[in-house]
């Protein structure tokens, strides 16, 4: 097999692609374990980079080679991108998997990554930075033709006059949003004039703490949407099908804890309709692999919000209703492969649920790292487990609380729901406390039960729970 040219300023581009020999893995935990997966399947060996914390990890055990990159802090190890690069050095990999978090929308690691003669599994470093500011992202949609959330574009000027001119016209209540922000975090609600200047200041002064970027920008805040996402995938040579919606309403804190394909009770000419445009600006935009348009979704329109440039949690339950895995289309576009079908091709069959476990108390959300010391996973029919753990491993305090995603499959909203109910029943962790609990009342909650709940419902639920005690 050819190798890729390293070490070049340019980055290796095969006119005839080449699929790759050893891709390393920038990441940890359920995530590391699926791309390693997705590479063993295709016959590629993997890299798995860790920290001194994850020295034990399934995933580090199941690679072909594995680096230490460093302490248990991420910003010494999994954010540490010279040891990352060395480590992709020495192994002779050629190409770099970012996973989710850490620095998959990094542009700076993505250009580092490509001017070290590595492929970067993603977008283009440009096109990364171009959505990661969330105001440029905006004004990009709005030239591609997808819709986005009424506001004033760009970012919001310092003249507090302006500023409540601005508020006025786009109508109360508002939001002030970060142009660097991610994760939940950067946002505030203003409900009131006599509020909002003040407002404005905190999230300035939040986001250039958080995201060493002081940029705000002002939208309509919708009341009761939903949020519902569009899943991209794009290769390089202008071919670029949406892979359906998810719909993740379900969020506490702005995050996401179930999700589901096809959203319910969603006109599916609507959703051809919105997809369309999504595949449709990625073409525009000259995007490269896979990605989402997330959208909040209020009396039958969508309003775009942002898009995330990786691969993300929720993306097995749109690989079990298309029957397509994503992660192998991302190494395949990486390679310099063309996509395999066209929009034509790809049909929506079924429903898929996933519940993301979380090592916390189901209803304080307290972290609860720690030895797991029983571990048995459900099975049968329409069931998938995403995870990295197993019994008597010790889950790290230093990262992210999920241990894995739980994935129920039905010809049927119903049937997967049925299949997550059993599912949830047969799952047994003890050792630690998991939000299991919290999943299986919310499978038999009246309201997710008939679908089609807003991004508040959970909040309020837990609000009503914490009333009554
Ligand atoms: P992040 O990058 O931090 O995830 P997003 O822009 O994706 O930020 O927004 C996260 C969540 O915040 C959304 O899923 C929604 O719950 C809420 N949100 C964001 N913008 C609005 C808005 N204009 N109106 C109502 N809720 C919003």
């Amino acid at each position: 097999m050819a190798m890729f040219p390293r070490k070049t300023s340019t980055p290796a581009k095969p006119e005839t692609p080449i699929m790759f020999d050893k891709i390393l893995i920038a990441n940890r935990g359920e995530i590391a374990l699926r791309i390693q997966r997705a590479c063993r399947e295709m016959g590629i060996k993997t890299v798995a980079v860790h920290s001194v914390a994850d020295a034990d990890a399934k995933y580090v055990k199941l690679a072909d080679e594995s680096v230490c990159i460093g302490p248990a802090p991420s910003n010494q190890s999994y954010l540490h991108v010279p040891a990352i690069i060395s480590a992709a050095e020495v192994t002779d990999a050629q190409a770099i998997h970012p996973g989710y978090g850490f620095l998959s929308e990094n542009a700076d690691f993505a250009e580092r990554v490509e001017k070290s003669g590595f492929v970067f599994i993603g977008p283009r470093a440009e096109t990364i930075r171009l959505m990661g500011d969330k105001v440029s992202a905006k004004a990009a949609m709005v030239k591609a033709g997808v819709p986005c959330v009424p506001g004033v574009e760009g970012a919001l000027p310092d003249d507090p006059k302006e500023i409540m001119r601005i508020a006025k016209f786009i109508g109360y209540p508002v939001i002030i949003k970060a142009a660097g922000g991610g994760g939940g975090r950067g946002m505030r609600v203003v409900h009131t004039e006599a509020a909002l200047l003040n407002a404005v200041t905190m999230t300035k002064t939040e986001a250039q703490a958080a995201f060493n970027n002081p940029m705000v920008y002002m939208e309509k805040f919708l009341e009761n949407p939903r949020h519902i996402e569009i899943q991209i995938l794009a290769d390089q040579h202008g071919n670029a099908v949406y892979l359906g919606e998810r719909d993740c309403s379900m969020q506490r804190r702005h995050q996401k804890i179930i999700e589901e394909a096809p959203a319910p009770l969603l006109n599916t000419k609507l959703r051809d309709k919105i997809g369309e445009r999504c595949a449709e600006a990625c073409r525009k935009i000259g995007y490269r692999g896979a990605g989402t348009f997330e959208f909040l979704y209020e009396n039958g329109e969508f309003y775009f919000i942002e898009m995330n440039t990786r691969v993300q949690v929720e993306h097995p339950v749109s690989e079990m209703i298309t029957g397509i895995d994503i992660v192998q289309q991302q190494i395949r576009i990486a390679a310099g492969e063309k996509l395999p079908f066209r929009q034509r091709d790809i049909h929506f069959r079924g429903h898929a649920i996933e519940c993301r476990i979380n090592a916390e108390h189901p209803y304080t959300f307290v972290p609860s790292p720690g030895r797991i010391n029983t571990w048995h996973v459900p099975g049968g029919p329409g069931i998938r487990v995403d995870s990295h753990v197993y019994a008597n491993y010790f889950i790290p305090p230093n990262y992210d609380s999920m241990i894995g995603k739980l994935i129920a499959y039905g010809d049927t909203r119903e049937q997967a729901i049925a299949r997550m109910r059993t599912a949830l029943s047969e799952m047994a962790v003890e050792g630690i406390q998991t939000n299991i609990p919290l999943h299986q009342e919310l499978m038999q909650d009246a309201a997710f039960v008939r679908g089609g709940t807003n991004i508040h419902y959970l909040e309020n639920k837990l609000a009503e729970r914490t009333k009554g005690k």
